[in-house]
């Protein structure tokens, strides 16, 4: 390690790889540094799913089957109602790998490039000169390094390690991902105790219960997976209702994996000056899933490429000078996400009979619209699409099915969902406007709700 870099990157994971392997190529000297030890690297997850088409398009090695974080693909996903019925296919391709793996595989790719790792290595403090960040305090065992930069990148995880120590005020928001503001995961891995009468091999999920079960490296084996807010104990009571309802194939557990994963808005701005937040630290998640490896990869893409242009010629990158990171994500990705974000709100209001009945109408769930929402995050419905929403809606009222309570909920939520879209597609181009369109978020993220108050409720 030297003690000058033009980028340290504080967090060796999907995130943080892949923009270091971004600023890299164009020609910066870029250094990871991660607080586990290499060997440690991933292990607080073992199986992942991540979009098979997305691979291309972000320019990142997909795994062959020869590869060792390869465990196999599938083509579609179900899902089913509260009470196990009315299935309905996602055609959407995944491919099941391993996270520790994986993360290897990257590191060495990144390193190809000429990106540096320090592991064991953990971020302590900014360096400011004049007020802007440059460089970073890290500590190794006991010793402190001070290591210039400039730009500090905080790719640390849902811990948020380096977007927390900034100063007050400093462009980019410093809040807590507390237990409201994330899914407690819990995976089961099993082994099933009669494979040959039906190997999993694609995943089915039921969404009343934030549950699934899908493939893993084991042929005969399974992951079963429940998410919830609040608590891991939470996540326990869901799951027990679950299996109440739903009849699993017989199987023996192997090992239990818990983690979190971020379900709030992210921060307004992610970048300040000298400085970036991304991943799961910058909560970019998918709202439908909790799914945050190539969500994340976006915000990567188009910070690296601002950065890299701000940054030519030894220059500073001010926070006006990469704005457009901002204006580029939230416009584009931020918006389709804020507006499934506060739509899901209202979405978890209904009763197991009402989740049921939206499943046999196809209302929400249904299989083009669940395709177009994992590709594009985004279900165009078009004039004749919403007249028949509201129509089936309105039969489901008439009929008994869905309570008018319900239907307000939903109808509530998508109404600030449109306009938090609308709101984020007008991001400010220019800085200067930021504090006004800022307000005005905070205002609609407020009459939205969270999904945490709605579960209380
Ligand atoms: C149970 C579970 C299942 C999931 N399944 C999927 C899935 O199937 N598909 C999917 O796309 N997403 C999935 N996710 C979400 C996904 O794991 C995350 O969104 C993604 O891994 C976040 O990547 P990241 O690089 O932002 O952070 P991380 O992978 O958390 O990496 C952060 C790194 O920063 C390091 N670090 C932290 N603090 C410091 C510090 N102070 N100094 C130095 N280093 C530090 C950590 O050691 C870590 O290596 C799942 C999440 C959970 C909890």
């Amino acid at each position: 390690m030297e003690n000058r870099y033009d980028s340290i990157v504080v967090g060796a994971g999907t995130a943080g790889t892949y923009f270091a392997k971004l600023l890299a190529e164009q020609g910066y000297k870029v250094l990871v540094v991660d607080k586990s030890p290499k060997e440690k690297l991933g292990s607080r997850l073992d199986i992942f799913h991540i979009d098979k088409e997305l691979f291309s398009k972000f320019g990142v090695p997909a795994p062959a089957p020869a590869d060792e974080d390869y465990v196999c693909e599938f083509d579609f996903s179900i899902s089913k109602s509260a009470f196990d019925r009315y299935p309905k296919r996602t055609l959407y391709p995944f491919v099941v790998m391993r996270l520790p793996l994986f993360l290897a595989r990257l590191a060495r790719w990144a390193e190809s490039f000429g990106v540096e790792y320090a592991y064991n290595t953990e971020f302590d403090d900014f360096i400011y000169a004049n007020g802007k960040i440059q460089g970073a305090k890290l500590r190794q065992g006991d010793k402190t390094l001070e290591i210039a930069a400039r730009l500090v990148a905080d790719a640390s995880g849902i811990g948020s390690a380096v977007r927390r120590k900034l100063k007050e005020g400093y462009g980019v928001e410093t809040f807590e991902i507390g237990p409201e503001d994330k899914f407690y995961v819990i995976l089961r891995y099993v082994k099933l105790k009669n494979p040959e009468s039906g190997r999993i091999s694609y995943s089915t999920a039921w969404p009343f219960y934030k549950t699934w079960i899908a493939p893993q490296h084991d042929p005969d084996g399974a992951i079963i997976g429940v998410g919830a807010n609040f608590s891991f104990d939470f996540a326990e009571e869901m799951y027990q209702k679950f299996t109440a309802q739903i009849p699993l194939p017989p199987h023996e557990l192997q090992y239990v994996e818990k983690g979190t994963t971020p379900y709030r808005r992210p921060p307004y701005s992610f970048v300040a000056d000298g400085f970036v937040v991304l991943g799961d630290s910058a909560c970019i998640t998918k709202p439908f899933s909790g799914e945050g490896i190539t969500a994340a990869w976006e915000l990567c893409a188009i910070a690296a490429e601002e950065f890299g242009k701000a940054m030519r010629e030894g220059r500073y990158p001010d926070a006006a000078s990469v704005w457009n990171t901002n204006v580029r994500y939230q416009r584009d990705q931020g918006a389709k996400f804020a507006y499934l974000l506060a739509t899901l709100i209202g979405a978890v209001n209904s009763t197991a009979a009402e989740n049921d009945y939206m499943f046999k109408k196809d209302i929400i769930f249904k299989e083009k619209d669940m395709t177009a929402m994992n590709r594009h995050f985004y279900v165009n419905l078009g004039f004749a699409g919403t007249v028949a929403l509201v129509s089936k809606m309105a039969g489901g009222v008439i009929t008994g099915n869905i309570s008018l309570d319900t239907v307000r909920s939903m109808l509530r939520s998508v109404k600030y969902a449109g306009r938090l879209q609308k709101h984020y597609q007008n991001y400010p181009a220019d800085m200067r406007a930021f504090a006004a369109w800022r307000q005005k978020a905070d205002q609609l993220w407020s009459a939205a709700g969270t999904m945490a108050d709605t579960i209380k409720r």
